[in-house]
């Protein structure tokens, strides 16, 4: 008997791709422009060699997609991963144009990814491989504040972002604009306050909004608020612990399961996020953590049953292996292409409810517009107005008072006149960004005849704006 040949498994990038074609029909634009949308304008590979700390040498390989230039700079994270490569890059940099699209950063869509495991290099290597790696995207044009602006992704931080910038004023000394060139940074180094926690806090204010939408939490049968909600998170990460710690203690969600690389902790009676953090901190993994069930094989917790499943750590994690069992009623994708297309659609037909990446991650994005606006200004957001607001409120209530004859209690007070810091301004922003952006998904979704997920209509959305600024600008003879 004749075997039947596997069908080819999709590359992230054809995932990607025949999600926003799924989209695409909805949109009446010229098929040229559908396929410039679509195509990654150009890519970057470099290749160069770094000193081990033992003298040895070792070459590193990486890359940098544009996916998108119709607005600029084009921007998104740099990605350190052990199996990172081209057509990943390319798919993570797609995603980033409709994400930027989706809640109105006025950018591009760009990815790197340097092909390491950060945990294989101490901290000297992995500052040689940053500066290497920066030194040769800015030599060949894919770094500068107004080209291209690199971000944090898996496997870089702070630390990462601030050794690009110091890279790249070396090499622009004039360029008085050199802290615009990368996001991400720490705060005494031209970066802004609520950077770190941005993605997880997006995510957040992406399920609040979720929450106050009666039709949608209907369809996913979803009732009442974030309060005792059952969550699944897969990634204890810069993400995923933003996500659960802020869902556990300030929305009154049951964080039940974490998944990590070595395994699962499963706790009925809901984790403490924090604590969990703190061990892996310490231990480098969960497994040994003194509360809740350990479970070896933690990718079988995604199938748990939950209300809710935070994907936060890789792609191609629900394919057409799991797609079936997946219990969680509704999915949000704090990760980048956590769900494959194939899966996509089984997870559809089966009426799982799915909050896309392109728009549920897209806090990091618009908090680093921020710091970008915050670095060409040159100057701390409510820096010249934080005292005037101060002492008009203070106006305000003295008025008050004297009108009415009566004194407010100082708590009122107090709260009226507290200063408006750098990180308040930031989250309000971000707020206001995410609450935004779900509403015009959930508006396309439920008045768009033929849409019938959240992840069409938020593609639907990001494909009409990219298009508008290509015929707005008009294109090139
Ligand atoms: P991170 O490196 O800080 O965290 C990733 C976490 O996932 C780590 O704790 C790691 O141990 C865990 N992990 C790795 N492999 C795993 C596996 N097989 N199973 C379970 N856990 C595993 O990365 P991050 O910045 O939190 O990024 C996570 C995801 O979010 C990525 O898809 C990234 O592209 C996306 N994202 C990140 C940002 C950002 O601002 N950092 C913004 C948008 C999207």
């Amino acid at each position: 008997m004749a075997i039947a040949p596997t069908k080819p498994r999709k590359s992230f990038s054809q995932s990607v791709n025949l999600m926003v074609e799924r989209a695409m029909q909805h949109v009446n634009i010229p098929e040229g422009l559908k396929q410039q949308i679509i195509a990654c304008n150009n890519v970057i590979e470099v290749q160069f060699p770094i000193v081990m700390d033992d003298g040895s040498v070792r070459t590193i390989k990486g890359w940098r997609a544009v996916h998108s230039d119709h607005r600029s700079p084009a921007k998104g994270g740099i990605r350190y991963a052990a199996n990172v490569n081209q057509d990943e890059v390319i798919a993570l940099a797609s995603l980033m144009t409709y994400k930027c699209a989706i809640v109105n950063v006025p950018f591009g869509g760009s990815k790197g990814g340097v092909k390491i495991d950060p945990r294989d290099f101490s901290e000297s290597e992995l500052e040689r491989i940053t500066r290497r790696y920066a030194y040769e995207l800015i030599l060949k044009g894919y770094i500068s504040s107004g080209g291209n602006v690199p971000a944090p992704d898996m496997g870089t931080g702070q630390r990462e972002m601030s050794w690009i910038s110091d890279v790249y004023r070396s090499m622009h000394p004039d360029d008085i604009n050199h802290f615009a060139c990368v996001t991400g940074k720490p705060v005494a180094n031209g970066g802004i306050q609520g950077r770190v926690e941005a993605t997880g806090r997006g995510v957040q204010y992406a399920l609040q909004e979720f929450f106050r939408h009666p039709r949608d939490m209907e369809m996913a049968g979803l009732s009442g608020s974030l309060e005792g909600k059952r969550i699944v998170v897969q990634g204890l990460g810069n993400v995923g612990f933003h996500a659960a710690k802020f869902l556990q203690e300030e929305d009154g969600a049951h964080i039940i399961c974490i998944i990590e690389r070595d395994g699962a902790i499963i706790d009925e009676n809901g984790l403490n996020v924090q604590s969990v953090r703190d061990y892996m901190d310490e231990y480098g993994g969960i497994q040994g953590y003194p509360e809740g069930k350990y479970v070896a094989d933690g990718i079988k917790c995604l199938e748990l049953d939950c209300d809710i499943l935070i994907p936060a750590a890789l792609e191609s994690q629900i394919t057409v292996d799991n797609a079936e069992r997946i219990q969680a009623r509704l999915i949000i994708e704090a990760a980048n292409g956590p769900i494959t297309f194939d899966a996509d659609e089984i997870l559809r037909q089966r009426g799982i409810v799915i909050i896309p990446d392109a728009y549920a991650n897209a806090g990091g994005v618009t908090v680093s517009y921020f710091e970008w606006l915050k670095n060409l200004s040159h100057v701390r957001f409510g820096r010249m107005t934080r005292r005037l607001d101060e002492y008009r409120m203070k106006q305000i209530i003295d008025a008050m008072e004297l009108l009415t004859g009566k004194q407010l209690p100082d708590s009122v007070k107090k709260n009226l006149t507290l200063p408006t810091e750098e990180l308040v301004m930031v989250r309000s922003g971000l707020e206001d960004t995410m609450r935004l952006a779900y509403q015009e998904i959930s508006q396309a979704f439920h008045e768009q005849p033929n849409i019938h997920d959240f992840r069409t209509a938020c593609f639907y959305i990001s494909i009409k704006k990219i298009a508008q600024t290509y015929l707005d600008m008009g294109i090139w003879p």
